[in-house]
């Protein structure tokens, strides 16, 4: 089997670079290019003198001048390892692990030199907290869910994906009905734990492929993909139901809770804003009738088809 060098060496996931005998860069790969910030052709012909990357030791001190380990290996042929610091093209200062290999031609004479550095800043760390920090910011304290940060968008996608693919999807706006009664009976600290628990039950219980999120207080927003009405209806009373039997013991009590929820289809026109004002209006009409059942599209949906109300 015959590999292609040029192919590994373009791809390592180390910097790598090349200099002729006179410290004329002659070679930049691409994770040279990813951790410096400069683009093989803009560091191509220049030499290390020319201050490009102005690589300083723990110290602060320059390397480039006259103590440079390229130069010395260069000079002596022998193998140098270094940390040292290089100036990145954005202005930061990037820790980098130097290992610098003599190359000789057949005669061994060095015609120049090989630098492979490796990037202790741990891109693949920063980039793991980033997105520990973009979820902390979508993520609902109390509760675990998403919070609304994290459900427009998602919102906003589908509705793109509906739009060029025709994927209805639905978006589910559940209350917990007379919630401010619960807290003003029992204590918002219990109620915290209703609502905690209210959250669990919808979190382990909704599709794979769907969504729910804490909208805000104890309002909760699901999106529901790849359905129809009917099929809104059966995800809708299932999570309606789901709540109803979920319960809490408090001081030899059982105390639970039950949503209203207003459902509705996507339609051409939407913005995350409609679609969910519509839900919203749905969920006003649950409320009106009764509290702990489901409207989708206008119409009342239960689980009990007797009690199916059109
Ligand atoms: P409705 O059936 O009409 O929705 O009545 P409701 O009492 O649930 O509605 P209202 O909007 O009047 O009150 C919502 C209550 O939800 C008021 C507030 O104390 C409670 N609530 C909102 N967020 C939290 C929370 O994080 N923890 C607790 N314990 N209560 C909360
Ligand atoms: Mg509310
Ligand atoms: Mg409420």
């Amino acid at each position: 089997m015959k590999y292609d060098f040029q192919q590994i060496v373009d791809n390592l996931f180390d910097g790598l670079y090349v200099v002729d005998n006179q410290r004329i860069i002659t070679y930049w790969n691409k994770a040279a290019e990813r951790i410096t910030g400069y683009g093989a052709d803009e560091v191509i012909g220049f030499s290390c003198k020319d201050d490009i990357l102005v690589h300083v030791d723990d110290k602060g001190v320059g390397l480039c001048r006259g103590l440079c380990p390229l130069a010395r290996t260069l000079r002596d042929s022998k193998v140098r390892e270094a940390e040292v610091f290089l100036h990145h093209k954005a202005g930061h200062r990037v820790p980098v692990w130097v290992r610098i290999t003599p190359l000789k031609d057949q005669d061994g004479r060095v015609i120049g030199a090989a630098e492979l550095f490796t990037d202790l800043s741990n891109q693949s760390v920063i980039a793991e907290r980033m997105r520990e920090l973009e979820k902390l910011a979508t993520l609902d304290r109390l509760t675990g869910l998403p919070n609304r940060n994290h459900i427009e968008p998602e919102i906003d996608v589908r509705l793109q994906e509906f739009r060029r693919y025709a994927t209805v999807f639905g978006v589910m706006f559940c209350d917990i009905d007379r919630f401010k009664t619960f807290n003003d009976t029992y204590g918002h600290d219990v109620g915290d734990m209703v609502l905690k628990t209210v959250s669990n039950t919808l979190k382990h219980n909704i599709r794979p492929f769907d969504v729910i999120g804490r909208w805000g207080g104890e309002e909760f927003v699901g999106v529901v993909r790849n359905v129809d009405r009917d099929t809104l209806c059966t995800v809708g009373e299932r999570w309606r139901m789901l709540v109803e039997k979920t319960y809490i013991s408090h001081h030899g009590a059982t105390l639970n809770v039950t949503v209203s929820i207003g459902a509705t289809l996507a339609q051409s026109a939407d913005t995350v804003e409609t679609i969910v004002k519509r839900a919203d209006q749905f969920l006003y009409e649950s409320k009106h009738n009764g509290r702990n059942r489901l409207t989708a599209e206008g119409q009342t949906c239960s689980g009990d088809k007797n009690h199916l109300k059109t």
